[in-house]
């Protein structure tokens, strides 16, 4: 059998449609209808998404009636921040724009050298005013994939009054997460890094906990998101929430990535390592070599990654999350992102193994070349 053209490696940026979740999506397609006709397809569509909703919904351990169907991460994220009520928010330095830039009257808690909060600071920080706070620190971050002690935060910020969201956007189906457990009132998740559509997501309110809409119109959503809902989206997401349930078993292919770039490059780092990480995620540096041309050369040789977060104009800029983890700009420069997924397989890391080590020779021995020359 001939390898393929290409292997994609860069599912935190996005996820490829699961089977499941493309079949769910051309069923509804093909049905049609608005979920609020009284008629029959509308009364199917209905059907749809609240069968998607029982599906999210499990996939997170919290009650249907606590989800509500955004337009992605991004949208979950903003609604959080802006419909909590409340105006004191503290954010972790490491979170998503969406969170960094939604947030209002901000106070930055920093983060650690492996990235992890600073559950001391965040406690001064919580006691420093009598004005109940949100707290927002995300679950797992996007780059490093190093997961938040959530519980130690919805402690300390349940002691000082304040809600706390989660943006869960890279961690729901990739490990086991349960609201519940972990004792947030929001959670946001998006549907495309888990193998489903791009464009939909959910903001998981706990009962209780205050939301003020931000979108206002049909009443859809229970008064907490209104427009006509994306049904074909909508079902593809429950149905990739299903695929997604067992999460991800790549950390052993990860693993192994991993020491065998570092054996190639021992002058190589992994951020995180140290820290509890995603199963999926790796950042490490090719000493030397900026990210952007790590990047292309491995595209070159068939293999997808990322330098860091994808932004929406397609340039790689410092990552904001290494240089809040004190890490040089210089070598931030050279941090590349390669996150697995659902279809991923030990051929792929072999691929990205050899594209790598190709690059890091070709670059050492072109110093080489250069150093005897001058
Ligand atoms: N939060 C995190 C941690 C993310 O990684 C992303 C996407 O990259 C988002 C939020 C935004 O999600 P969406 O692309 O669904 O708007």
């Amino acid at each position: 059998m001939s390898a393929p053209a290409f292997v994609y490696l860069d599912h935190n940026a996005t996820s490829p449609l699961r089977p499941e979740a493309l079949d769910a999506m051309a069923e509804a397609l093909r049905a049609g209808g608005n979920p609020s006709s009284v008629h029959r397809v509308g009364r199917a569509a209905r059907a749809r998404v609240e069968a998607a909703r029982r599906q999210v919904a499990e996939l997170v351990g919290v009650l249907p009636a606590e989800v509500t169907f955004t337009s992605g991460g991004t949208e979950a994220n903003n609604l959080a921040l802006s419909g909590s009520g409340r105006r004191r928010m503290l954010v972790s330095a490491v979170e998503h724009d969406s969170v960094l830039r939604a947030a209002t009257n901000t106070e930055i808690v920093a983060v650690g050298g492996n990235g992890v909060v600073d559950l001391a600071t965040l406690e001064k920080m919580l006691r420093s005013s009598r004005e109940p706070a949100l707290v927002s620190v995300m679950f797992a971050n996007n780059e490093t994939g190093v997961v938040q002690p959530i519980a130690d935060v919805v402690r300390l910020a349940s002691k000082a009054g304040a809600l706390v969201h989660c943006d869960a956007v890279q961690g729901a189906g990739k490990v086991p997460l349960d609201l519940h457990a972990l004792g947030v009132d929001y959670l946001s998740l998006s549907a495309h890094k888990l193998g489903g559509p791009t464009g939909v997501g959910a903001l998981v309110v706990r009962s209780g906990a205050p939301l003020i809409a931000g979108q206002l119109g049909g009443g859809q959503e229970l008064n907490r998101r209104a427009g006509t809902e994306n049904v074909a989206g909508i079902a593809g997401f429950g149905a990739a929430a299903v695929a997604a349930r067992g999460g991800l078993d790549v950390a052993g292919l990860r693993d192994r990535m991993e020491r065998t770039l570092l054996a190639i490059a021992p002058q190589a780092c992994v951020f995180g390592a140290e820290t509890p990480r995603l199963p999926n995620t790796t950042c490490i540096t090719m000493p030397g070599v900026k990210a952007e041309t790590q990047v292309m050369a491995l595209d070159l040789a068939g293999v997808c990654v990322s330098a860091g977060a994808a932004c929406s104009s397609g340039k790689v800029t410092r990552s904001p999350v290494l240089l809040a983890m004190g890490v040089d700009a210089t070598v931030a420069d050279t941090a590349l992102r390669i996150s697995l997924g659902w279809n991923s397989a030990a051929g792929d890391i072999e691929r990205l193994i050899e594209a790598w080590r190709d690059l890091y020779i070709r670059v050492n021995s072109s110093d080489i070349v250069r150093a005897r020359a001058a």
